[in-house]
């Protein structure tokens, strides 16, 4: 038995795959770093630039 608590290191935190989300907005298909998301819903995704166009989904 160990007290020791493993903390992953921040680059491994993260499972592969979950940081590549592309841009929604028509056209841009570019990496998405705004997830907007309702309970229940699937999370809609889009840049910077394009964030407020996520919030309609909010
Ligand atoms: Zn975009």
């Amino acid at each position: 038995m160990s007290d020791e608590i493993r903390i992953p290191k921040p680059e491994y935190a993260t499972p592969a795959g979950v940081q590549h989300h592309v841009c929604e907005h028509d056209g841009c298909s570019k990496d998405a770093g705004w997830g907007f998301v309702k309970p229940k819903y699937a999370p809609h995704w889009f840049r910077y630039e394009h964030r407020a166009e996520g919030e309609h989904f909010l």
